[in-house]
Formats: C-alpha cells, sequence, structure tokens
C-alpha cells in the first residue's frame, strides 16, 4: 500500500477523506507523518514497514486534530513530535477524562468510530518553540510552523528531497477551514499562505493532509486557490471552487463552507465590524 512519491519518500492513503500519512526514510529507520486514521490501515502500513526491514524513528503530528493524531501500538515506541503550540493544545483538550469518549462521540463519523484506535491519542512531545528543524537522522526537514487551521499547525519541507508535506492545507477535495477558535482566523490563513508560498519554488511535490498529490505546479496552483477561497468568504461571497461545487469530492464540503460563513457573520455582529 506504501507509494513513493520522491525518493525515500512514500505515502499510505487511507480510505477515510483520502488522509495521506507520509514515510520519510532517515539513516536508522523512518520518519512517520500523521500515521492514519483506521486501525486496519495503520495495521496494514506498520506491516509494510516491516517486512521492508523498517523501524520507526519518529513520528510527528501536523497539528491538533485527532486525525492526525492516532498511533496503534503496532508502530513500536518512537518519539511522537509536534510543535509546542500543537502539543500544548493536545494536552489541553485531552485533560480531562471524558475527552476522548467525546471525541469517538462527536468527531468521529459513525461509520468508522469503531475502527479507530484512540488509545495512544495525542502522545506527543512539543518541540521546543521555533525549532526549524526535524530532530532526527534522516533528510533535512524544515517546520515551517503557523496558526492556519488549527494552533500549532506545521507545514514540513523535505528540502533535499523536494517534498511540501502541507497538513490541512493545498487539499484539492477539502476547503480552507478556519481555526473558530482563533481571534482572526482569515488573517492567520492568509499569513500561512504566504509562509508556504516562500518555500513553493524548492517543491516538486506536493503531498496535502487530505486529498490528491500534487506536482510543482499544483503547489503555486493550490496556494491561488486557497487564497482565493479565503478572500471569497471573507467578503461573503460565493467561492467559485470546485471543491464546494456540484463536481466535489465530498458533497459536505458545502455544509463547511455555510457554517464558516455563518461563523463569521456571527463573529462580525458580535465584534462590531462592519460587514
Ligand atoms: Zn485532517
Amino acid at each position: 500500500m506504501l507509494r513513493p512519491v520522491a525518493e525515500g519518500v512514500l505515502i499510505h492513503e487511507s480510505e477515510f477523506c483520502q488522509s495521506n500519512a507520509v514515510v520519510v526514510h532517515g539513516r536508522a529507520g523512518v520518519l512517520l507523518i500523521d500515521p492514519g486514521v483506521q486501525g486496519h490501515e495503520m495495521a496494514c502500513l506498520a506491516n509494510d514497514l516491516s517486512d521492508s526491514g523498517q523501524t520507526v524513528v519518529a513520528g510527528f503530528s501536523t497539528h491538533p486534530h485527532w486525525d492526525h493524531l492516532l498511533w496503534p501500538a503496532g508502530l513500536g515506541a518512537a518519539p511522537r513530535y509536534g510543535t509546542a503550540r500543537c502539543a500544548d493544545t493536545v494536552r489541553d483538550r485531552l485533560s480531562d477524562a471524558g475527552a476522548k469518549a467525546r471525541i469517538a462521540e462527536q468527531l468521529i463519523p459513525p461509520d468508522i468510530a469503531g475502527q479507530v484506535p484512540l488509545d495512544l491519542l495525542g502522545l506527543i512531545t512539543g518541540l521546543p518553540a521555533e525549532t526549524a528543524r526535524m530532530p532526527w537522522d534522516g533528510p533535512q526537514i524544515r517546520i515551517l510552523e503557523h496558526q492556519a487551521h488549527a494552533p500549532g499547525h506545521a507545514a514540513l519541507l523535505i528540502e533535499e528531497r523536494g517534498v511540501l508535506v502541507a497538513g490541512d492545507m493545498l487539499s484539492d477535495a477539502l476547503i480552507p477551514m478556519l481555526d473558530p477558535n482563533a481571534a482572526d482566523s482569515i488573517e492567520d490563513y492568509l499569513a500561512a499562505l504566504r509562509l508556504i508560498e516562500s518555500v513553493a519554488g524548492d517543491a516538486d511535490v506536493l503531498v496535502p493532509g487530505h486529498g490528491s498529490i500534487g506536482g510543482a505546479d499544483q503547489v503555486h496552483a493550490r496556494i491561488d486557490q486557497d487564497r482565493a477561497y479565503m478572500q471569497a468568504l471573507r467578503d461573503a461571497g460565493a467561492p467559485d471552487d470546485p471543491r464546494v461545487g456540484p463536481s466535489a469530492t465530498f458533497d459536505w464540503m458545502s455544509g463547511v463552507h455555510e457554517r464558516q460563513l455563518q461563523q463569521l457573520a456571527r463573529r462580525r455582529e458580535r465584534d462590531g465590524t462592519p460587514g
């Protein structure tokens, strides 16, 4: 099930929401970014890795949402990292005894809830704030932290391989989803797009957290598409965006868009900002 997208970089796609797990070969073993969602898929990934003689030496979660924080026991006990802000957010959200049950009931779609192993959910170590590179023995990986979509979200640039791992941005299937708790979620998103754009020239392959893998041409095209969506949302206009149109990959995406419009309208009313 592992598919190479560049030298020493492979992906494993989940049936759930076209989630992409990323495997990066290092000198002593592999780094695993956002391992996946359903238990049987991650077990398959663990088997593929052990069959090819690879040990997982580190993990990384791009952001503090449940579908990026899973880890089945079969992958071993490697250190799992995230940005400091990501780890703090996870600790906060999982701090009470009922947190996992709440996630299972409210966030995980009922059709897969029984297949998502929550035992090791969110056991990540925060890297010191401003850490610019992945602490591991493998190709250099730049950590680009921003605040779009979720606190402490990181995109990763695997520099020597020309691969940009975007987390939940730059998807051809999902529209940009705002962090509803951020003070200025649209500006955070636009700032994150500018940050990613600053390294776009170094990326030949784009791996979104959900959706299709893109080539170099897709990096700029998807940055532009996300920015255009964000501007349409800000101006409360109708986005001209295939991800919410009749040919959308996910038919529930138009509902997400409507909710985002309503959230912004409510916030503007509350803050007294003119329309
Ligand atoms: Zn996600």
